[in-house]
Parts: C-alpha cells; structure tokens; sequence
C-alpha cells in the first residue's frame, strides 16, 4: 500500500504568494518520483494563522479547484510553531507522513522527493537543512548563529541551520503530539522524539513575495522561549555569578581590614557605592531570569487551548471519498 502524504503550510497573510506556492507543491505532488511513493489521499493543507488579508478566500478558491488542496482557519493569530501543530495534529489522523514548509517559498520544493524516498526507506524524522545562510541579513545570520550556539552549549540538541523544514512519520507526529507544552518549540522537541532520522540539504532562497511575519520583537521571544523552555542553565549561571560575587566582597573584606590595621584609612565611600550598584544590578538580574521561569510555570498551568480552528476542509475532504 502507497503511503499518503500531507503538506502541512502554516499562511499568515500570504495572499501574495499563495497562488505561485500552490502551483510549485502541485506539482512536486504530481512529479512521477514522488507519484511512486505516496498515496492517492494525500493533500496539501494550507493553515490560515488568522490572516486578514485575502489568504483564507483564495485557499478557499484553490480547495474548490483541486481536490488535494485543502485548509484549516484559525479563529485568530496563534503562531507559526501552532499553525504547524495544528497542521501536524491534522494530518496524523489521516495521513502516513507529514511534510512541513513555509508558505513563502524559501524552502526548495524540489527536495521534497528526496525527503519521501527517505521515509520509504525508513526514516521517521526527513530533517531539510539549510547548507549556507547566503539569503539572509548579516543581523539575521549572527544572530541566528548566536542563538544556535548558546543552545548548544546549554546542552540542548538542536539541528543547526534546520529550521520547520521537515518531514515526519505518523508514529513521530504522535510522539509529538505527546509534549503537551503550551510555548512549543518545535525544533527542539523533534530530536526529543527519538526514531530513525536523517537530513536532505538545500538552498534557502530569498522570500518570494510580500515581507517577514517575523520582525526581530517576534524573534526575540521566540529566541527566549526557545533557551528558557529548554534549559535551566540561566538560573544555574545566576548561581555561580553570585558565588563569584561573594568571593570578591570577601576579597574586598580583607583588603579594607588590612588596610585599616596598616593605618591606611581610605574615605570607603566609592567602594561602598560600586558595592551597591554591583550588587543591586546583580540581584535585578537574578530576578529577571527566575521570573522568565516562573512566568512559564504561570503560562504552562493555565493549560490554554494553543489553537482554535474556525474552519476544517482537510477532514471533509477525506469523509467525501
Ligand atoms: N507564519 C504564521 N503565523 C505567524 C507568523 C508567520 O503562520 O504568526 C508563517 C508565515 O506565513 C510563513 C512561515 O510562518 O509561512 C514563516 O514566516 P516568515 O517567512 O515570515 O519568517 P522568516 O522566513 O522571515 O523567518
Ligand atoms: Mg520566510
């Protein structure tokens, strides 16, 4: 039996794009590689992240065109890491696999028979990684290398330069569909999974059309979700600045006590006021840190919903075979 086969595209305001995306996946899901491999019941299944522009009419017009194409819209704005859980969480009730990409054509549709041949050979998880940043903004790749190193070193196994590219087995979508957390961070939480991986390279062009649904304040706390969900290293660093910091104030200590007995009195009042500062600044910062935490234990026992779907033509596409 062929396996069937769900593309899964988060869309936030994507109107520009929609159309010249449709017709590439079309027709990579009509290529006669990827025709060997997958079922007829595979789809394309367009997420509207709360859009308000005209991107839920047109998938709307391409599901009535074609009978793969298909869409969820969501109530409102939940995000891209919920548009592909939404997606993801779709497609494992009636799909074999699942692949992920961004709407805006930047990832090369042209991998994607590679990455279902690597399935068809076994592979849970099809990682699509990037082999060089050339497309992106010298701010964006610093600190994109930054962010990927500091994860590094706090431990947590990330694929470099592997963004939501990816393809995944149904048993690997439900493995996932377990991590219940409301700040997802899909990227980490797929190596967590487990099962047979491997990775498909390729080269991320420039956007298509329209702008980046990512502006840096996005970024930031996507960035800070990301460390924070995954690691207490911060607090654990917290602590060893604050033995660093008693150590030298028992250094200072001494140096004022021997210099009192030599006679040496000094005014104290610098010392005293960088003390304080020092000190003051450190504590601040102590806080800041345990409160990200603390604000994730808040966020995370609400057990919000992490998405509402408005509309389903995925699942009314397969009752009408
Ligand atoms: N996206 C989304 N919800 C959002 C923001 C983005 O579904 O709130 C989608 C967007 O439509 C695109 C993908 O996520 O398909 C990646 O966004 P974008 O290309 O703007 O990010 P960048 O490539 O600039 O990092
Ligand atoms: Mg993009």
């Amino acid at each position: 039996m062929l396996s069937n086969l769900t593309i899964v595209v988060p869309c936030y305001n994507e109107e520009q794009v929609l159309l010249e995306t449709n017709k590439q996946l079309t027709s990579i899901i009509n290529d006669q590689i990827v025709q060997k491999l997958i079922g007829s019941d595979s789809r394309i299944l367009y997420v509207d992240d709360g859009s308000y522009d005209n991107t839920w009419s047109i998938i709307e017009q391409l599901s009535d065109e074609s009978s793969i194409v298909t869409g969820l819209k969501f109530s409102r704005n939940f995000g891209h890491q919920n548009a592909l859980l939404a997606g993801l969480e779709m497609a494992s009730k009636h799909a074999n696999m699942a692949i992920t990409i961004d709407a805006d054509l930047q990832d090369d549709v042209n991998i994607i028979p590679r990455m279902v041949e690597a399935y068809s050979n076994g592979n849970d998880v099809v990682y699509a990684v990037r082999n060089n940043r050339d497309t992106d903004t010298f701010f964006k790749r610093k600190t994109a290398e930054l962010f990927y190193g500091t994860m590094k070193k706090m431990g947590v196994d990330m694929i470099p330069n592997h963004a939501d590219y990816r393809l995944m087995s149904n048993r690997a979508i439900k493995g996932l569909l377990k991590y219940s957390e409301r700040n997802l961070f899909l990227r980490g939480i797929v190596p967590l999974i487990g099962y047979q991986s491997t990775k498909v390279y390729y080269a991320r062009k420039k956007r298509f059309a329209g702008t980046s649904k990512y502006p840096l304040k996005k970024m930031l706390s996507f960035a800070m979700d990301g460390i924070t969900s995954f690691s207490i290293a911060p607090i654990r660093m917290i602590m060893y600045l604050g033995v660093l910091i008693v150590l030298m104030s028992v250094g200072l200590m001494i140096y004022t006590l021997v210099s009192h007995v030599l006679g040496n009195v000094t005014p104290g009042w610098s010392s005293l006021m960088i003390s304080i500062w020092f000190i003051g600044g450190v504590q601040l910062l102590a806080l800041s840190v345990l409160g990200e935490y603390i604000g994730k234990i808040f966020t995370e026992t609400k057990k919000r919903p992490r998405f509402e779907i408005e509309k389903d033509k995925y699942s009314s596409s397969f009752k009408n075979d």
